[in-house]
């Protein structure tokens, strides 16, 4: 990222303007939509943003996301999943905040590391620019040296994406320290790019405590205040709230921000997050916004998405039949951990139109022998076990695989799911009794699963794995290859360090493991089946970062499918 800075030309010792453009930048080309929050985070303004850009989407226009994070990391590789919810991995390998799975699914795209920037990521540029010397001697500064590096980020990302509008969402609350220089930046890219192309909006939250029984303003106010303070003035104002927001409040708002009173719209609670943008829909955001930005519509033809996306809602609301399956996980209190997933088993679940609910099954209980494996399965018609990493809760999982394999009940294993399927079939149908992944064992005897060879010399934690997009070779003939609609090659994203053994291939093909698809370059075996089974199926790849709700994953659907049949 430091050959952005190094690549453009702007720089001065002459003046205090520090204005960087990308070659073949032109101003008013690409409008700028800028998402803030205030009063709380948590509000879902990923959702929001990503529901606003998918309708202006929709009326023709290129959109091009993107997502500031305020901490330090580089990237969310290091997160944990716990704190702070799944790490999305992109086509290119940059493992981001979850936020960016919304974006991809709602806006059927796939991002890449122009649509996410971290404070992290600035500042190691930055750094590394002070260090080759290319700021010209100057006093490297948050202003302009932090603020112009965000701005280059945004044109950047304008001219690469050819965008008609950038979508920016600026993570975190108005206040915190963490995104000050963002939203600093925001206030001069307005001032720079003229109003008319910029569109600054708020969502903010009204409060509607249950002991008084009414909608509150007053923190919505105090929150814009402090918006108002930084010279960033909001063209709308979106209020988050339980119920639709009052017209009284919405005066109050307006009058405490000098927003008229139509651009302050309400996104109150939904029953799904794919409705929020028909939400929106009804109160005309999106022609406000492009009022504001004086755009005029490419008009494609808006009403052909619209009818495709609010068939989805409804087949999501009113679909009649209703499966179960079973979902092992060690985050198993966190549901923000598995948001992919959960969202490729909803997108699978319309494919066929039915509903599914999920148990989430504590394998820790299982090993601790206060649950048993039948009477964790009882009533499921499928199992799925995710991703995952360590030692916590692993032959419990085994013991569920075993149980799904052996009473002909749907699997689904992703990546971890895949190598601890393996694993079972090593130990209890190949009978080497010691088989394990290197990862949970490392001195088992057979080491069914390892290190991955090239990733043996490296060291640090961060950027160790094997990440984003890789081709697999799909076998003729196979199950896999039904699924995948024929295809002889697929792209799918991966994220892990460790494999199956290639020593053990001809072993597990022997005893009626098929191994229907491979890595094109490398002996990595990255897709599994079981002759004979209705669906044991393993994928070392997570093909729900992949799954969006108008274009699901073909595993997950033959995967619902199954469960249905069962
Ligand atoms: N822990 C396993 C590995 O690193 C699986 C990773 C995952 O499930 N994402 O290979």
């Amino acid at each position: 990222m430091s050959d952005l800075l190094s690549s453009v030309s702007g720089k001065s010792e002459e003046h205090e303007f520090y204005t960087l453009f990308p070659e073949g930048y032109k101003i008013g080309r690409t409008k700028y939509v800028i998402v803030f929050g205030t009063v709380m985070s948590g509000l879902g303004k990923g959702i929001f943003s990503s529901s606003l850009a998918t309708l202006l989407q929709m009326k023709g226009f290129k959109v091009a996301p993107v997502k500031f994070d305020g901490y330090l990391n580089v990237d969310a590789g290091t997160l944990n999943p716990y704190r702070h919810g799944e790490v999305f991995v992109l086509d290119d390998g940059l493992e981001t905040d979850m936020d960016l799975g919304n974006y991809e699914r709602f806006l059927n795209l796939n991002l890449n590391k122009d649509n996410y920037l971290t404070g992290g990521k600035i500042f190691s540029s930055v750094l590394a620019s002070e260090r080759k010397g290319e700021y010209l001697g100057r006093d490297v500064q948050f202003i302009p040296h932090v603020t112009g590096f965000i701005k280059l980020f945004l044109r950047n990302l304008a001219v690469k994406q050819n965008a008609d509008l950038v979508f920016v969402e600026v993570g975190g609350t108005v206040g915190d320290v963490e995104n000050g220089y963002f939203i600093e930046a925001m206030r001069q890219l307005e001032y720079e790019e003229g109003s008319e192309n910029v569109c600054h909006i708020v969502l903010t939250y009204i409060l509607e405590p249950s002991f008084l029984g009414e909608q509150k303003s007053k923190a919505a106010q105090l929150g814009l205040t402090s918006v108002l303070a930084k010279g960033i003035y909001p063209k709308v104002i979106a209020c988050r709230a339980t119920n639709p927001v009052t017209s009284k409040v919405r005066e109050k708002i307006s009058l405490y921000s000098n927003v008229p009173f139509e651009n302050v719209v309400s996104v109150h609670d939904s029953t799904s997050v794919y409705s929020i943008p028909l939400l929106l829909k009804d109160q005309k955001i999106d022609e406000l916004v492009m009022k504001i930005l004086n755009l005029k519509s490419h008009l494609l033809d808006e009403k052909k998405s619209l009818k495709r996306w609010s068939d989805y809602v409804k087949i999501a609301q009113t679909a009649k039949k209703e499966i179960n399956i079973g979902i092992t996980g060690k985050y198993v209190t966190i549901r923000d951990s598995y948001a992919s997933l959960i969202e490729a088993v909803n997108h699978a679940s319309v494919a066929n139109n039915l509903k599914t609910k999920i148990r989430w099954i504590d394998t820790t209980e299982i090993e601790q022998g206060k649950l048993s494996v039948k009477d964790a399965m009882q009533g499921l018609q499928g199992i799925i076990v995710p991703g995952g990493f360590g030692k916590r809760g692993t032959e419990g999982k085994i013991a569920c695989i075993k149980y799904a394999r052996e009473n002909n009940l749907p699997y689904l294993g992703l990546c971890f799911g895949f190598q601890m399927a393996l694993i079972e079939f090593a130990r209890n149908v190949l009978h080497l009794e010691d088989a394990h992944s290197t990862e949970i064992k490392e001195g088992c005897k057979s080491k069914v699963i390892d290190i991955l060879p090239e990733q043996k010399n490296i060291s640090t934690l961060g950027g160790n794995m094997r990440l984003g997009a890789h081709e697999i070779e799909i076998k003729k003939g196979t199950f896999a290859y039904k699924i995948y609609g024929k295809k002889l090659r697929i792209v799918e994203r991966f994220r892990h360090r460790y494999e199956f053994n290639p020593e053990y291939i001809e072993m597990f093909e022997k005893a009626g493991i098929i191994f229907s698809g491979k890595s094109p370059v490398a002996p990595i075996m990255q897709i599994f089946e079981l002759k004979g089974h209705p669906f044991f199926f393993g994928i070392q790849a997570h093909p729900e970062f992949k799954s969006r709700p108008l274009d699901p994953s073909p595993v997950y659907s033959s995967f619902i499918k199954a469960c249905k049949a069962e």
